[in-house]
């Protein structure tokens, strides 16, 4: 029996996850018309390769990524291409970016694709079908995933796949795993070589049994000979990549430090089922899971095109009449959407309705009485109130070394503070300030 290790902190806020797990995963009608985003990963925008008017196939790469840190972009069906311009896009920040909006013609008709056998074609080939199929961390990070699949320097000892899915709400890959395990476990298999790391832990929270059984079932089967599925305890937030590594293998990720140093590499369970799909059908990333839920009739999942306008989506779970605003993620680390038209995202896993019965609005914000429960329960061990007096001083260098750049931004210390304080925002605004400082003082050093 394999040793479990803690890392520092937690909390234990209500799952609210059976709303969404009592039908299988649904797939959504096909919308009059998607808005897709060429910047939905971490890295360099997509150039746009279509024009106005033209007839695009499903499937189709409509935007070439541009330099070595991005992603290719598809059309999630066939239509035709009836803009390209600047949308507001599925982001906190509610700026506008360049997006695609296609017009389906019903016919969901495919452009010619085709996978390989991954056994017999070269790790560099692999990774070049992982960038042209826009494979990028579905987990919330999307960081392109052929990136990811490459370690030069660095031994990787071991792939840990992520099933930990902590935070409330969010059963995505619960359902994923329960209803796509082989699949998954064969996306894990082609990382494991490309990586050529000796074994595979896949953490899942043990509030998924079925998710779990699964998955060891699928391992069994298929004879997963370096690959063990272990059930974490559900402690949030257990799914941080660095919290799961601590907790499967005991090494400790400090701040500032890549995980694989340590030799050890991550990634989530959409994010192997893709790379299947990609290396073995040739299927670019066109669509994804996403739970609704929340202040709707019918919580659910569903398989969604990419581009799909949120409010197609909500409407089709039954939203109800009082839903105020819109959370992309769950409500612990997600971000209320500036609009319900924007277009689903690679990085949309889940999207609750929200309404003033559900989440009322907090209480107002007292001051802080130097209690410590927000360091009892941070999980990257920092000092939150101190972070907290730093941001809201402006110090921001001060914050900086108190290593306001380890905070993952959680919130696990605002759900304890006795005094209401929104400390997310504090850290938010203040990592935002000291990036466009850093921007500003770059440009006038070139000038
Ligand atoms: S939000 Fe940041 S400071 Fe607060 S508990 Fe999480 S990691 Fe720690
Ligand atoms: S939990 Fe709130 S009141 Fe207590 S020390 Fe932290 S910020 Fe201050």
């Amino acid at each position: 029996m394999r040793t479990l290790h803690h890392f520092h902190g937690g909390i234990h806020p209500p799952t609210q996850k059976s709303q969404s797990t009592g039908t299988p995963i649904a797939t959504l009608p096909l919308p009059a018309k998607l808005v897709i985003p060429l910047h939905q990963h971490v890295g360099n925008c997509a150039i746009p390769e279509v024009q106005v008017g033209a007839r695009v196939l499903k499937g189709q790469r409509i935007g070439r990524p541009e330099g070595r840190q991005s992603s290719a972009v598809h059309a999630a069906t066939s239509g035709t291409v009836a803009a390209i311009d600047m949308q507001t896009v599925a982001h906190a920040s509610g700026m506008p970016d360049l997006c695609v909006t296609l017009i389906p013609d019903g016919k969901d008709e495919w452009v010619t694709h085709a996978g390989v056998d991954y056994h017999n074609a070269s790790h560099t080939e692999l990774r070049h079908m992982l960038r042209e199929a826009g494979v990028v961390g579905l987990g919330g990070a999307v960081f392109p995933s052929d990136i990811k699949a490459y370690s030069r320097h660095h031994k990787i000892t071991t792939l840990v796949i992520n099933g930990a899915e902590c935070e409330p709400y969010i059963t995505c890959d619960d359902m994923l795993m329960r209803e796509r395990a082989r699949d998954i476990l064969r996306g894990a298999e082609v990382l494991r070589e490309l990586l050529y790391a000796d074994e595979v832990l896949i953490g899942i929270e043990d509030n998924k049994p079925e998710a779990i059984a699964a998955m060891r079932e699928a391992v069994a089967l298929d004879g997963h000979r370096h690959m063990e599925v272990i059930a974490v305890p559900t402690l949030y937030p257990g799914g941080g990549a660095k919290q799961l590594i601590r907790v499967l293998t005991g090494i400790e990720v400090a701040a500032g430090v890549r995980s694989t140093e340590k030799g050890v590499q991550c990634f989530n369970v959409a994010t192997a089922w893709s790379v299947w799909r990609a290396i073995t059908h040739g299927e670019p990333l066109l669509s994804r899971i996403v739970t609704v839920t929340g202040n709707v009739e019918h919580a659910q999942n569903f398989e969604v095109l990419l581009g799909t306008p949120v409010k197609d989506l909500v409407a089709h779970a039954g939203n109800k009449a009082d839903t105020e605003r819109y959370i992309m993620g769950g409500p612990m680390m997600g971000v209320d959407l500036p609009d319900s038209g924007v277009g689903v995202t690679k990085a949309t896993n889940c999207i609750i309705a929200a309404s003033p019965a559900l989440f009322p609005p907090p209480p107002p914000a007292l001051p802080c009485i130097r209690c410590t429960r927000c360091t009892d329960v941070c999980p990257a061990e920092l000092q939150p109130q101190d972070l907290y007096w730093f941001a809201k001083s402006n110090n921001f260098g001060k914050a900086q070394e108190f290593s306001l750049f380890d905070c993952i931004e959680c919130g696990a210390c605002a759900y304890v503070c006795p005094s209401h304080i929104p400390l997310v925002h504090y850290y938010r605004y203040a990592k935002s300030e000291i990036l466009v400082r850093d921007q500003d003082k770059r440009a006038a050093d070139l000038a």
